[in-house]
This record gives C-alpha cells, structure tokens and sequence, in this order.
C-alpha cells in the first residue's frame, strides 16, 4: 500500500487545479504586459484570478499581491513592516520561536540592520496568547508576525485576537497563514490581519506560487526588482498558469472547508488515538486546537529519521521534524520551542493528512508504526538503557 501522509510538506494537485493550470497555458499564453489582444487575455486571467482569491480572504483583488511563494510573501510582508517602522523610529518586532524559517530568517537578517527582535515564549501546548503579545508591545514595536497555524505541531493560534490587540496598538500584524489557507475560514477584515502569506502547493495548487495579502494602505518594499507588474511592488512576468491554477485550488477548497474538515479531523483522531496506545509516547501540540490533519508524536528511544526510512520502505510518505531542517542533525526548532528535551525532540514523526486519505490508509499506518516503533527500540542502546533503569523515561 502506498500512503502519502505529508501533505503539510506539500501536496498533490488537484484535477481542477491541473485542468485550470493547462487550460491557461493553452489559451492565455500571452504577457499579461502586453497592450494587444493575446497579452489582454492574460492580463484578464489574471485579474480573475486577483478577484478569486480576494474573496476567499474576505478582501479587494487590489490587496492581493501574486508571490513565488510562501517564503517570498513572509519575507516581503516583514521587511515592508520593518521598513515603515524604521522610518518613524520604531525598530521593534515581536515573533515567536516557533515560527517557519521563512520568518525567522528574514528576522534574523533584520537584527543584523539594527532591529531588535522578541521571539515570545510558546507554551507547552504550541499556543501563544494575546495576552502575551499586549505584555510584549512597546511603543516603538513595528511589527507582530504570528503564524495562523503551525506547520510542525499544527496548533491554531487565536490570530483574531491577537489582530485586535495589534489593531488597539496601533502595531502592524502579519501572519503566515501558509498552512491555514485553505484548511481553516479566514476573513482579513473581520480577523484583524494586516498582512497575510499563502502559498499554492499547500492546498492542491501549483508550487512556486503565492500570495501576499496587504491592507491598502500598507506600502509594500519590494523584494524582486525589475518590471512594473504587480503594481510595481513584485518586478518579473507573472507566472500566469501557476496563478489561475492557485487561485482554482484555492476556490475549490474554500468551497469544501467544512466537508473535508470534518473528514480530515476524523481520520486525524483516529489516528491519534491509536497512536496513543504506544508506550512512552506523546503527542506534540494541542489535542484541540490543531489542524484538520496534523498528527506529531515523540517516541522516546529512537531516532525520527531511521522511522521515516522504514515506514518509507513500507510504503507511507511523512516527516520527522519539517523538510526544511530534515537532514540536518538538529531537532527541530519547534519541538524544541514547546520545550521537547533534545533526546525526545529527535524521536519524533509528523503524519499530515487531507481529504484523499481514507481511513484504511489510516490503518494501515496504525499497523505500520508501532511495529516499527519496537523494531528500533529493540536495537537502541538508548532503549536498553531505559528497560534496564539506567536511565529515566522522560515521556
Ligand atoms: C511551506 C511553508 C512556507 C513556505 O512556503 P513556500 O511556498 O514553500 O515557499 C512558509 N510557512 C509555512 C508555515 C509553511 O508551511
């Protein structure tokens, strides 16, 4: 049986999204630049596309940025933000340590301009509270950028609230909402966001595309220099199939959130409660407040990566850790950041699943992981350790 169980690392395509994607490179092949009729198409195509997508997040299409991607819509929200700040004297940005590398690096890049950045705690549950982030805002805070829901341990963050505090401050928010969109209702004016990131591959669209939602008003600083597409805030040739394709898979699940919701989280719970049963284990983030489709667990006295080469062996495709920091020695920054020691942080496995999975797939997995599971703890020293009291179980 072959399961793909990663979708929080990216997922298929839908038909609808292919067919949208191959119908634009058919017909509308033209530079959406171009004055006569061809290059007129593209440029209709594309503002379809603007106007879909800007009511899937309850804003105008002229709001809506097209990006490469997720990352390039986290890096441009934040250095426009701190840029505005800067040029009023405020050089503060308020985070989490939790946060997608896209954000953290773009932060720690700022830190080197000169900006000070506060990473807040995040509880052992993955939740930070509004509460938090009004203790932690200052008058010279420019920016707040929290994630709408994490893409390790799936935990949804009360991103409405937080927008409120924000708002009531005065203080630009910005949330990456890649694994969100989608997944979970957004609506920009009634959430308090400012600035919001997308990507297409993370809801059944193309990859190499993404969106930049920014309230009007907000001046964007650009990141890609050039051509004066995108209103002149993203420079390049619009990748005008990658776009309608996004904006396709996006209508589409936008369309089905509550259905496949509901299916998801029911194929999710059953998985963890099987989980569950295998000894000295836990789940990572809240039980609750987690995505449709995200189960992480730690399993102590074995590494993650040598689970992910056996399940793949048997034909079930998840992660340990996210796929930016897998094959790197580190534990995950996540696990770490809900305060998981390194030696349980290393033992863990993310399945992420959507609406294609079935439940004999989820059962399938539920044979596959705590045979394997016991296979790796019968030849870990670690384990050995543990049986014979060496050592003390941590989970
Ligand atoms: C995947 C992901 C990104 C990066 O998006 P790309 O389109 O791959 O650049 C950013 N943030 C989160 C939370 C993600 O899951």
């Amino acid at each position: 049986m072959k399961v793909y169980a990663d979708n929080a690392a990216t997922t298929k395509m839908s038909p609808t999204a292919i067919s949208a994607m191959v119908t634009a490179m058919e017909t509308t092949y033209g530079n959406p630049s171009s004055l006569y009729t061809i290059g007129q198409e593209a440029a209709e195509a594309l503002q379809a596309a603007r106007e879909t997508v800007a009511k899937c997040l309850g804003c105008e299409a002229r709001e809506i940025t097209f990006t490469s991607g997720g990352s390039e819509a986290d890096n441009q929200a934040i250095v426009s933000a701190a840029m505005l700040g800067q040029r009023r004297g405020k050089k503060h940005i308020i985070s989490t340590a939790f946060e997608h590398h896209a954000v953290l690096h773009t932060l720690d890049k700022l830190k080197k301009q000169g900006f000070e950045v506060e990473l807040l705690d995040v509880h052992e549950t993955g939740l930070i509270t509004p509460e938090q982030v009004a203790a932690a805002i200052r008058p010279d805070t420019c920016l707040v950028t929290i994630m709408y829901a994490n893409n390790e341990i799936g935990t949804i963050e009360p991103i409405a609230e937080i927008g409120a505090v924000c708002k009531e401050k005065g203080v630009l928010f910005h949330t990456d909402a890649v694994q969100a969109a989608g997944h979970l209702h957004i609506n920009v004016k009634e959430q308090n966001i400012d600035m919001l990131s997308l990507s297409g591959h993370k809801f059944h669209g193309p990859k190499g595309v993404g969106v930049l939602y920014a309230r009007r008003g907000i001046m964007l600083t650009n990141i890609i220099e050039g051509g004066a597409q995108e209103r002149g805030k993203r420079a390049g040739t619009e990748n005008v199939p990658g776009i309608v394709a996004m904006a396709a898979a996006l209508k589409e699940a936008c369309d089905n959130i509550d259905a496949n919701a509901a299916k998801v989280t029911a194929l999710r719970d059953r998985l963890i409660d099987g989980l569950s049963k295998i000894p000295h284990c836990a789940l990572n983030g809240d039980r609750v407040r987690r995505l449709p489709g995200n189960v992480n667990f730690c399993f102590e006295g074995i590494e993650g990566e040598s689970l992910l080469l056996l399940l793949d062996q048997k034909g079930i495709s998840a992660s340990s850790g996210s796929a930016c920091t897998s094959g790197s020695l580190d534990p995950s920054h996540v696990l770490l950041a809900i305060g998981r020691v390194h030696d349980v942080a290393h033992g863990s496995l993310r399945l992420s699943l959507c609406e294609e999975n079935t439940e004999e797939e989820v059962d399938y997995i539920l044979q596959a992981v705590p045979e394997v599971v016991q296979y790796l703890r019968n030849m870990s020293p670690v384990w050995r350790d543990l049986m014979e009291g060496k050592r003390q179980f941590i989970l």
